[in-house]
């Protein structure tokens, strides 16, 4: 085996530009290194060691226990229907915002709706349970928003009256926002967060579309929603495959407002995967599984699955960046079942089929993503990529983001055939040259904070055209 010896003298050979190609040769070791340790923020740690089991569980149990929230089911029986399921979790919101200083506070967000011919047929109080934990810098107007769906369904979804459990359509996403908002009162973030417990989803999305459309004209700032629904079971009816450590996040990688000339810009530069919902999916897998042990989060490129719909579609086709969390299997028995034992199999959402310790791994990965947005600076201005000449190189220049403090920035880069960022290289300056082809790779911008809480990415638009 050939042995390298180095002395001084063999140093003194080297040319200076030898000595150069060793010192780039050692940063970009360095640099790889540092992108494979995992950095966690203490604050954010704390917070997902807080989430419980034993939570998720009372919610869970409590929503079931109300025997159905039926969009069309009663609003005045205290002890069942969704007007009871509405006020509980009102008053579940209330409870946290009495630990919060004041930042946080709840209502129910409600509209009439008249008989649509579809599934409306009586003129309708919808209501939307919404906590918002306002944000400390009055600079900062972003909103990221958790969201589950409270209603739910027998067979059939025109049923108002029989028992519907809906432990984990949408019990689990529920209890996911509830748990969030318990742990998250209790900080403050730069930026507002918004827990919301939906109506109307199996009736047609409808208190999703009614915040979404109220979010649009009233100009909200969201940039980015993350939608829970049936997310706490582990298996498949059909291929009796059992996994709690994978969970799907259905992203759109085109955005609805990519039309005219934002489409031929998208083409041109072969950006049909770095859509706005795209970004927030890939930055979600890297920040849930940086904070989640034994999670794998797996990205699905398309925006929901066949056959069904979610509340992060109104947002979506207004032109929010939203993603959709779902459980890896599903199992078919349990959703959208009246409960019933028919051939030995068991139908119905009953609560003996949520694994809460999935469950809890799910919530957390909700958690430590809401609060590095809403920790984070708002995401670097202006950012270019000069494109004005044939070079190897890649130039790439910012400014500085609207709100927040930063440390510096990451430049990430990733393969065009890679899924997700490979490199990520940390600067101070708001300018980096890269010895890589701009030709070959992808390329975005993130403001980082002294606690090293990442904005969304922003990808550079070329500069001189
Ligand atoms: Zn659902």
């Amino acid at each position: 085996m050939p042995v390298v010896s180095f002395n001084f003298s063999t140093l003194k050979k080297l040319t200076m530009k030898k000595l150069l190609v060793i010192a780039v040769a050692i940063f970009f070791c360095f640099s790889v290194i540092a992108q494979t340790t995992i950095n966690r923020d203490p604050e954010i740690e704390k917070m997902v060691s807080e989430v419980s089991k034993d939570s998720l569980q009372s919610y869970i149990k409590k929503l079931v226990s109300l025997g159905t929230r039926n969009t069309l089911s009663t609003q005045t029986d205290p002890a069942r229907g969704i007007g009871a399921a509405r006020n509980w979790v009102l008053n579940r919101f209330n409870e946290f915002a009495r630990q919060s200083n004041g930042r946080l506070s709840a209502f129910i967000d409600t509209t009439t709706l008249q008989p649509d011919g579809r599934r409306v047929d009586v003129p309708l109080l919808l209501g939307n349970v919404v906590a918002t934990l306002k944000g400390t810098d009055p600079n900062d107007n972003r909103i990221f928003i958790i969201s589950g769906h409270l209603d739910n369904m027998r067979t059939n979804v025109m049923d108002r009256m029989g028992d519907a459990p809906g432990a984990d359509d949408d019990g689990s996403g529920t209890a996911a926002v509830l748990e969030c908002a318990r742990i998250m009162s209790t900080h403050s973030f730069p930026a507002t967060v918004i827990f919301v417990a939906v109506s109307g989803e199996e009736q047609g999305l409808l208190g999703a579309n009614y915040m979404a459309e109220k979010a649009k004209k009233e100009n909200w700032n969201i940039e980015g929603l993350l939608n829970n629904d049936i997310m706490g079971s582990n298996n498949s009816n059909e291929t009796n495959i059992i996994n709690n450590t994978k969970i799907r996040v259905f992203s759109e990688g085109l955005s609805v407002l990519d039309t005219g000339r934002n489409a031929q810009n998208v083409r041109n530069l072969g950006l049909e995967n770095d859509g706005k919902a795209r970004q927030l999916a890939r930055y979600v897998k890297e920040t849930g599984e940086r904070y989640v042990d034994n999670l794998e989060v797996v990205m699905v490129y398309r925006n929901d699955r066949f056959l069904r719909g979610g509340d992060h579609t109104p947002y979506v086709l207004r032109g929010f960046a939203a993603v959709r969390f779902t459980e890896m299997n599903e199992n078919y028995y349990h959703q959208h079942q009246d409960v019933r034992l028919e051939d030995g199999i068991q139908y119905g959402d009953l609560p003996g089929f949520i694994d809460f310790e999935y469950l809890r791994k799910n919530t957390c990965m909700n958690l430590c993503n809401l609060a590095n947005l809403a920790k984070s600076p708002s995401m670097p201005q202006e950012v270019k990529i000069d494109t004005k000449k044939l070079t190897n190189f890649t130039n790439l220049s910012w400014k500085a983001p609207k709100s927040g403090k930063v440390k510096g920035y990451y430049v990430l880069l990733r393969e065009t055939t890679s899924a997700v960022w490979q490199k990520k290289f940390f600067i101070a300056d708001t300018k980096m040259d890269l010895p890589y082809s701009k030709d070959n790779y992808f390329f975005a911008v993130q403001s980082v904070s002294e606690e090293g809480n990442e904005s969304l990415p922003v990808v550079p638009t070329p500069a001189g055209r």
